[in-house]
């Protein structure tokens, strides 16, 4: 964690909570642009302060996940996870984490969640299968295109997510990180928006075993519909989504009224946002909801979704968060010191993903690192400063969430938690058994070079 502070404490503390309240000691929010430049000094302080971690954290990197693609002109692009990873490598974060080499997931495991004809399609279908009604039925269309080794992509992904869950379940590790988890859009028996299988379900199943309650956070700027919908009658996962929401924004779900269902009443909170939301307003948001869902819902364990989607410029995306904030929102989480699962996301601007999920991952290992990127093959993609904490304002969309608008949100989300009436109580007995209870030992325990 980037830890600066500044020559003078911010003036005026109001008492209103979106002046100053919970914002970083971070100079470059976006929110203090006097901050953003001849920072350089005060980076080289901040690189001499190494923050005191205890957390044990597992980084899961699948073999060969960043070579596939979806074809020339798809926006999600899984080369993003090589960059990440070679920034990651770059900055020498890997020397406090245990680095992990994941299996695939296998078929059995994908049924979990996924219905059996759905998982036969996309093991089987390939670019060259005349078009059928399945692919209508499954939602392979413009979205979800089929392309060379989808189906070792789906698996590669989602076996990461589920050994990092058995690795927060056995104990031995505090914080698992996987960046090429996330993909939050799937069905149990239908792709969509660039997910064909839901990773962060199958997770949440693996958690569950062991862990009674089970919290979901996501800020991705997409609605997290697939995981909500999935545990949408249960009372023992609680989903909490932050997302722009209306005119038609993909998946066009995640209203306020949206609150789970059955058993699972009141265990579903929406956050839907307008554009242009920029630091401030976001994080304070953020930390407002997420506090009182920790400490009313009591989970053994939290979920967070990182996609990258809700930055400024992003190319599918109409936010306006820095680096720094969308890491705090990871850093608060993170203060709670529950066993944390980070997974990635959408993200859409290649370079800036690559930048945040290396910031986070330091945020995560308690690491401070330099604004200047470490050298690599990518070095061109960066431009010539090279920031990690690159000012993502030349976009700059309007800000459309007026402060009152946003209260009366806080207000209702918030008054959602007073009817949860403490935890439910779970019967442990009531956990299925575990169906591969090998994971753990066939992990591939890597230390890469460098
Ligand atoms: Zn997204």
């Amino acid at each position: 964690m980037v830890v600066l502070s500044f020559d003078s404490a911010p003036t005026a503390q109001s008492s209103d909570p979106y002046e100053w309240q919970t914002l970083s000691d971070s100079p470059f929010f976006l929110d203090r642009p006097e901050a953003l430049g001849g920072s350089w000094s005060l980076l080289q302080d901040a690189n001499n302060v190494r923050s005191h971690s205890s957390s044990k954290v597992a980084y899961y990197f699948p073999k060969g996940v960043g070579d596939y693609h979806f074809g020339e002109r798809h926006p999600m692009k899984p080369a993003r996870l090589t960059i990440t990873n070679r920034l990651v490598l770059g900055y020498g974060l890997h020397k406090d984490m245990d680095v992990f080499t994941p299996r695939m997931a296998s078929r059995e495991e994908l049924e979990w969640f996924h219905d059996e004809d759905y998982v036969e399609f996309l093991s089987s279908v390939t670019p060259s299968t005349p078009l059928s009604a399945a692919f209508t039925r499954f939602n392979f269309a413009d979205d979800c295109p089929v392309f060379d080794g989808m189906y070792d992509f789906c698996r590669s992904y989602a076996g990461a997510s589920l050994a990092a869950a058995k690795k927060l379940c056995s104990g031995t590790a505090d914080i698992a990180i996987n960046w090429s988890g996330g993909l939050h859009h799937a069905k149990k028996s239908e792709a969509s928006g660039f997910c064909y299988v839901n990773d962060i379900v199958l997770a949440i199943m693996e958690l569950l075993r062991y862990h009674p309650r089970v919290l979901y956070i996501d800020i991705d700027i997409h609605h997290g519909d697939g995981v909500q919908e999935a545990f949408y009658n249960s009372n023992r996962v609680l989903t909490v989504s932050f997302h722009k929401y209306g005119n038609d924004f993909f998946p066009c779900t995640g209203a306020l009224s949206e609150v789970g269902t059955g058993l699972g009443k009141h265990f579903c909170l929406n956050v839907p946002l307008q554009d242009g939301i920029d630091d401030g307003a976001y994080v304070s948001l953020f930390k407002s909801i997420i506090e009182p869902c920790i400490t009313t819902f009591r989970p053994e364990s939290i979920v967070l979704q990182c996609g990258a989607d809700s930055l400024g410029l992003d190319r599918l995306g109409c936010f306006n968060l820095s680096i720094a904030a969308h890491g705090e929102c990871v850093r608060f989480v993170k203060s709670f010191g529950l066993p944390l699962l980070v997974l990635g996301g959408g993200g859409y601007t290649v370079r800036n993903v690559a930048r945040c999920w290396s910031y986070e991952t330091a945020v995560l290992t308690g690491r401070c690192i330099p604004d200047k990127l470490p050298s690599t093959e990518y070095d061109a993609f960066f431009g010539p400063n090279r920031r990690l904490h690159e000012p993502l304002q030349a976009g700059r969309v309007e800000n459309q969430n007026p402060r009152v608008a946003l209260e009366k949100i806080r207000i209702e989300v918030l008054d959602q938690l007073r009817y949860m009436h403490g935890a439910p109580s779970v019967q442990m007995h009531e956990l299925p058994p575990d169906l591969s209870g090998a994971w753990l030992e066939e992990d591939n325990l890597t230390k890469p070079e460098g």
